[in-house]
């Protein structure tokens, strides 16, 4: 078993398996995209060209503007060093190296290797997210003082490395035993995300948040009532404590059948009831068209070929990272900066398909409520209260917009009331 010096020792440099391998990476891509392709609502209601001049005073406008212009920098200068980092870890030794100095049993090395890689690049970009937080302080946006602040994000960083320790134990252990590692990895990695994604709610959603069952009142009963009526079998709604970090409205639904659980954060209950309403109206529109099982599957099968081409790159990567194989512990660096990268590049296709997917839960909710009124009031107290961007530019639109913005949903209601013979508001 002792293949760590050994060049290619782990199947990945033989020609007949790596053709195996990229039949498998093709067959299962088409797979992954016939999923997302027939998933996804392409042909969701939209409404006409957004306006905020329409629904927001120049001052909102303004405001939106100035907060957008102080967070560009950052944000940029963090996509910056993420890709720099990445690069560096990819096509340099500098891994190599770094982790070259650590002792002890290959899964050891492989564990430490995860913690010292994630140590320094949370090192690099830990002055940008203070600057962030500066700036959400600076607009209300953040309650929270640095000691929360930053053992949320050690929190964050621990669970991210944690996880990441745990996939690359297991796929170094596969490539040291077979030398078709990229076959049980692939299945691996599509468990191991559908695993985490029933398991995340559970587990770790209650490190960052306390949650208690909504008290007994008109609001709790109407929102269970409604459920019922969307026939979206829910088990409790609960509270979580987010006001002690930030301002931001929101809410979920998480679990599945049974155990499905309404989760709305304390700082929306101050909103009119309908409104609270209506925002649990759009999270059972994503539980009717069950899009968490379907996000969770393309995940997983984005997953199972990322570790077919990791089987594929790593071969042609590996001299200029200068590690002799994937079974080589000093092969985390190379192995975290290509996953880093591919994350990247599939962001874009993960919003293109997210936000027709939140255009459809808005259409549901109107559906249910039969409101468009309150759903544009709403859209305007959310956006004045996120401080949303409310005219996205094209480039931020690719990389960073989970939804449609504010104006285009508020447009879209105005396409539904037309439709649905409702008076526009
Ligand atoms: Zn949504």
């Amino acid at each position: 078993m002792k293949r760590d010096g050994r060049p290619g020792g782990d199947g990945s440099d033989d020609p007949r398996l790596r053709r195996q391998a990229a039949v498998a990476l093709v067959l299962l891509g088409l797979v992954t995209l016939a999923v997302a392709l027939f998933s996804t609502p392409w042909g969701v209601l939209t409404g006409g060209a957004p306006d905020p001049a329409r629904d927001f005073s120049g001052q909102q406008i303004a405001r939106s503007q100035a907060f957008d212009a102080a967070a560009t920098l950052p944000s940029y200068l963090s996509l910056g060093l993420t890709i720099i980092v990445a690069g560096v870890l990819v096509a340099t030794p500098f891994g190599a190296i770094v982790l070259g100095r650590l002792r002890g049993p290959w899964w050891l090395r492989v564990i430490l290797g995860v913690v010292v890689i994630t140590a320094l690049a949370e090192v690099i970009r830990w002055p940008l997210g203070m600057w962030v937080e500066t700036l959400l302080r600076d607009y209300g946006l953040s309650t929270q003082d640095w000691a929360g602040w930053a053992a949320d994000r050690l929190k964050n960083i621990g669970v991210e490395t944690f996880l990441l320790a745990l996939m690359l134990l297991a796929l170094v252990a596969l490539a040291r035993k077979f030398r078709r590692w990229w076959i049980p990895a692939a299945m691996g990695a599509f468990a191991l995300t559908v695993v985490a994604s029933f398991v995340y709610p559970v587990v770790f959603e209650p490190l960052f948040n306390d949650f208690t069952s909504m008290q007994q009142g008109p609001l709790r009963t109407n929102l269970l009532a409604m459920a019922e009526r969307d026939g979206v079998p829910v088990e409790d709604v609960l509270v979580a404590d987010a006001s002690r970090r930030t301002t931001a409205l929101n809410a979920y639904v998480s679990g599945f059948g049974a155990t499905r659980r309404i989760v709305v954060y304390d700082t929306l209950l101050k909103a009119p009831q309908s409104e609270v309403e209506l925002v649990v109206a759009h999270e059972l529109g994503h539980a009717k068209y069950n899009d968490v099982l379907y996000g969770t599957l393309i995940g997983a099968l984005g997953a199972a070929l990322g570790a077919i081409l990791l089987y594929l790159l790593i071969g042609p990567m590996r001299r200029r990272a200068g590690v002799t194989s994937i079974t080589d512990p000093r092969a985390v660096g190379v192995v975290m900066g290509l996953m880093t990268l591919g994350g990247l590049i599939l962001g874009p296709a993960q919003n293109v398909i997210s936000r027709h997917i939140e255009a459809r839960a808005d259409v549901h909710a109107l559906d249910l409520t039969k409101d468009p009124v309150t759903f544009i009031a709403m859209q305007k107290r959310l956006a004045v209260t996120n401080i949303s961007d409310l005219s996205p530019d094209a480039v931020e639109y690719v990389l960073y917009a989970s939804h449609p913005s504010s104006p285009q949903r508020i447009a879209m209601a105005r396409a539904w009331a037309k439709l649905n013979g409702v008076p526009v508001p």
